[in-house]
């Protein structure tokens, strides 16, 4: 039997289909009907009561509006009660149901029309937020200059093969990823960042696909194809995200329900303060909280689309919000503090097996698995050696090690906890010499013996030290960092990188453990991981941020945020951008319910009348929508 797993999905990669879908998710019925309807009914009532002089056909053309009009709204609120979800609508169809009832058609009509203008523009604002997957496409690296021997010839981006020479003129994209083999130039990855600078890019240097070559022609070889490129990651992982996007969550409704018993009171006081039957419609249409119900959304698709910006896909308002409402974060060491390329040290043989034999025994099993060790062993192996073998009863135990067969030797590659369970010889001393100076490693065992170590050198990922301040500053109080690796190295690279707070030796499971125990101490917990072993503890946090588009892909399913960039200091923008949303949403809120309380009061006095009430609570709404759209600045 070969290799039992496949690492990696294959993804699909039809740009014809992906903009079939874009399509599909860009129609909205007939949104915009009740809030027209509603308009001309308005305006056509207006007529003839301001200038036809007939305020009885005024008030028919309005009535019938408010029945037409309100019937489906009272009717979507009525169902959604009898399904157990109650909303702050409930107020907007108290008050149409009033009007109807009491015959106070223009107030209705009012009513009617910011409830559904409430509503288109919160479909028409998450359709705007999501990131246009057609302009994604459109934009796309088309085409390729392939050079054979001493003629170009052009070519789709698509049929570039790995290993191709092609050329790239100064103002094109790059067709793929590659390296530059001739020549140098800078590239401008805004595309793939957000961030618009130049990069100086010299020969040897790898560049990405959809970056913009700038300054001259360069010469590169394509190390992936089309598909494989950085560029269709990214749009695969936008539509991902765009799937599975949670329904907004109201925060109104979460801070606003009890708005319903408190307009219900103060109706009923009224009441029985001026005796007059229409104070209740008045508090009811002062009352009816389209901002609250607007605003939270503005606000969070205005967050939403400005991290789209950055390169920070976030998927749906609810992650905007836990992203806002964060308390404690928690990095995972691997590939999220260190660079996902940690170097080999030197590799350390302990027996009878030298140290290439040793290199050529990981690198096959190495092969298949996606760690950022792994990959780094094998790809060295294959630089040293060649091909490798490929190994039998492959099997990874996540964020441990790995366990395989190859030529009939049973080998354990992992942290040492792990080989521990397969070795049946004690510790060797260069363990502890090894721990003693703080490197990460890891043990190979052969046949249920010690045979060797590897050491990495694992860097910091530039930006870290600085990023944990930042974060600190954003009201990130507790910041934590949790690892599979040994103490020693846990603490020398927690504090260089300024996390007081580290936990070593863990499995993945005693990882979820630590996120599960903050959550039940009721704290929102941020978790930012890479690696297929992050992919639970991204799930399990409040919200989970994955590093690098180049991550796992199995993290990336599960993470609430993406970065699109290997760039951790990102995170800081995404808190950044979070917090600021959701206090703006917080801010249209307030103002909102303390303004609709404040004329509530006024109008259970009887100083208002509802025709007022409709229009003061217009310009409620409206300076809240303004002060929400500031998110998106
Ligand atoms: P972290 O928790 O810091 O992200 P990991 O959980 O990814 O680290 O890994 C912890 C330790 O487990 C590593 O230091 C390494 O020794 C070992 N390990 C995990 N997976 C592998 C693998 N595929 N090959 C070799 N060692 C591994
Ligand atoms: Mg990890």
């Amino acid at each position: 039997m070969t290799g039992t797993i496949v690492a990696n999905k294959t993804k699909t990669w039809d740009p014809k289909e992906i903009q079939r879908d874009a399509k599909d998710t860009g129609k909205h019925e007939s949104l915009y009907a009740l809030p027209i309807a509603s308009i001309l009914g308005l305006a056509a009532g207006g007529i003839f009561y301001l200038y036809l002089n007939d305020p009885g056909l005024a008030r028919i053309i309005w009535y019938a509006t408010l029945i037409l009009c309100g019937a489906p709204i009272v009717y979507k609120t009525v169902r959604k009660m009898v399904a157990g979800k109650y909303a702050v609508d409930i107020i907007a169809t108290l008050a149409i149901v009033t009007a109807i009832l009491m015959d106070e058609s223009f107030a209705g009509v009012i009513i009617v029309l910011m409830q559904s203008s409430g509503e288109a523009l919160e479909k028409y604002g998450l359709s705007r937020a999501s990131i246009d997957l057609r302009k994604l496409l459109d934009s796309r690296p088309k085409l390729a200059h392939r050079k054979i021997n001493s003629t170009i010839v052009d070519i789709s981006a698509e049929d570039a093969q790995v290993g191709d020479l092609l050329l790239v003129k100064p103002g094109e994209l790059i067709p793929v990823d590659g390296v530059i083999v001739s020549g140098e130039s800078d590239t401008d990855d805004s595309s793939i960042t957000g961030e618009a600078r130049l990069v100086h890019r010299s020969t040897g240097e790898s560049i990405m696909s959809g970056t913009v070559n700038v300054s001259y022609p360069v010469e590169m070889k394509a190390t992936r194809t089309s598909k494989d490129s950085q560029y269709s990651r990214i749009v695969e992982l936008v539509r991902k995200a765009q799937e599975d996007r949670a329904p907004i969550v109201r925060i109104a409704d979460k801070y606003g329900i009890w708005l319903i018993p408190v307009t219900l009171i103060l109706a009923f006081a009224g009441w029985l303060y001026t005796g007059n039957a229409t104070t209740i419609l008045a508090v009811f249409v002062v009352a009816t909280p389209c901002p609250l119900i607007l605003a939270t959304p503005i606000a969070l698709m205005g967050g939403l689309s400005k991290a789209a910006k950055k390169g920070i896909i976030v998927k749906g308002g609810s992650a905007v919000e836990q992203l806002g409402k964060a308390e404690i974060a928690i990095f995972d060491k691997t590939g999220t503090i260190t660079t996902g390329e940690p170097q080999i040290d030197r590799i350390i043989p302990i027996g009878k097996y030298s140290s290439e034999e040793l290199l050529r025994i990981a690198g096959s099993i190495e092969q298949l698995s996606t760690h950022p060790i792994a990959k780094r062993i094998a790809s060295a192996a294959k630089e040293k050696l060649g091909a490798l073998p490929l190994p039998e009863e492959f099997r990874e135990y996540p964020g441990r090690g790995v366990t395989a067969r190859v030529d009939g030797k049973e080998i354990a590659i992992g942290n040492y906890s792990f080989c521990r369970e397969f070795l049946l010889s004690g510790r060797d001393e260069i363990i502890g010499e090894l721990e003693g100076k703080a490197v990460m490693y890891s043990c190979i065992a052969v046949d249920h013996s010690l045979s060797g170590v590897i050491a990495f050198s694992d860097r910091l990922r530039p930006g870290v030290p600085d990023l944990i301040p930042y974060l600190r500053k954003q009201g990130i109080r507790d910041i934590m960092m949790l690892t599979g690796d040994n103490r020693n190295n846990a603490e020398s690279i927690s504090s260089r990188a300024g996390i007081k707070d580290y936990r070593h030796d863990l499995k993945p499971e005693d990882k979820l453990k630590i996120i599960e125990g903050e959550k039940k101490r009721g704290r929102t917990v941020l978790m930012v991981g890479d690696g297929i072993n992050d992919a639970p503890a991204l799930a399990m946090a409040n919200v989970g941020i994955a590093m690098g588009a180049r991550g796992a892909d199995i993290s990336a399913e599960t993470a609430h945020v993406i970065l699109t960039m290997d760039d951790v200091t990102k995170v800081g923008d995404a808190v950044h951008i979070g917090k600021r949303t959701l206090r703006i949403a917080i801010q249209s809120i307030a103002f909102g319910i303390l303004m609709s309380v404040a004329f509530m009061i006024i109008a259970a006095a009887g100083y208002i009348v509802p025709s007022e009430g409709a229009v003061i609570q217009e310009a409620i709404d409206a300076v809240s929508i303004f002060n929400s759209m500031r998110a998106s600045l």
